[in-house]
C-alpha cells in the first residue's frame, strides 16, 4: 500500500514499532493499533513556573551552566513556547451548513501543514494533510479543516493516531462516514538521529465509508491531493 501516487518520496516506516505504516482500510472508530488514550483526553493546564523550573535543571543535567548570556532566560522562553504549543485555540464547536444538492460531490481540502510532537521523543514533525469527503447534505466551512488539524497537531502525538482523530472528528462534523484523510510527516526523530534518513516520509491513511469499498473514489481523492500538494 505504499505505492499511492500521492507519495512521490520514499515511503519507509518511521519507528520501530508493530504499528503499520499506512493505515489502510480501517475505519473511523475501529483502529485498533492505537487505543484511545492520551491524544484525547482533555489535557491539564501547563505549569508553566515548574517548567521553567525544570528546564534549567535539565539544562544543568546536560552539562550547561544555566546562569551564562545566552542561556539565562531560555528556560522561561522554552516554558513559553510550551505553553502555546500544548495551548492551541479553546475548542470551538465546528459548524457546518446544510447544503442538499451538494451530495456525492467529492470535495477534498489539501496542501495543509501542521507541526505536531513525537511523543516517543519529544522532537517535531511536520504533518501534510489532506482530508477528502462526500458531503450528505452537510458541508464544512473550508477554514475549518485547518482548524480541526491544528488542534490534533498541539499536543504529544503519534501520526498514526492523528490521522484517526481527524478522520473521526470530519466523520462527526459531516454525520456521515465518507471520509479520506492522508497525512505525509516528517518526523526530526528519524531526521536527525540514529539512520539521518532526511528524505524519509512517514505516509498514513484513513478511510471510511465509500472512501473504503470504492477503490476509485479512493484513487481519485489520492490523486487530488497529490495535486494539492505542491511540488516538495
Ligand atoms: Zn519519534
Amino acid at each position: 500500500m505504499s505505492a499511492h501516487p500521492m507519495f512521490n518520496s520514499p515511503t519507509l516506516e518511521t519507528e520501530a514499532t508493530p504499528m503499520t505504516n499506512a493505515v489502510y482500510g480501517s475505519t473511523p472508530g475501529q483502529s485498533a493499533a492505537v487505543p484511545t488514550q492520551p491524544g484525547t483526553a482533555a489535557l491539564r493546564p501547563v505549569d508553566s513556573k515548574r517548567v521553567t523550573e525544570l528546564i534549567g535543571q535539565l539544562l544543568a543535567a546536560l552539562g550547561e551552566d544555566p546562569e551564562r548570556e545566552g542561556l539565562v532566560d531560555t528556560p522561561a522562553r522554552v516554558a513559553s513556547w510550551w505553553s502555546s504549543f500544548l495551548s492551541p485555540e479553546p475548542f470551538a464547536m465546528v459548524t457546518s451548513f446544510t447544503e442538499t444538492r451538494l451530495s456525492a460531490q467529492l470535495v477534498v481540502v489539501g496542501g495543509m501543514s501542521v507541526w505536531s510532537l513525537c511523543e516517543h521523543h519529544l522532537l517535531p514533525m511536520n504533518l501534510e494533510v489532506a482530508i477528502g469527503y462526500l458531503p450528505d447534505g452537510e458541508v464544512i466551512g473550508l477554514s475549518k479543516f485547518g482548524r480541526i488539524a491544528q488542534r490534533y497537531a498541539g499536543r504529544l502525538q503519534v501520526q498514526e493516531r492523528f490521522t484517526r482523530q481527524v478522520a473521526e472528528e470530519i466523520a462527526g462534523v459531516v454525520g456521515g462516514k465518507d471520509v479520506a484523510v492522508a497525512v505525509r510527516g516528517t518526523h526530526l526523530c528519524m531526521s536527525m538521529r540514529g539512520v539521518r534518513m532526511e528524505a524519509a516520509r512517514t505516509t498514513t491513511l484513513q478511510v471510511g465509508g465509500l472512501f473504503k469499498h470504492d477503490p476509485v473514489l479512493s484513487q481519485q481523492f489520492l490523486t487530488i491531493a497529490a495535486g494539492q500538494r505542491g511540488a516538495l
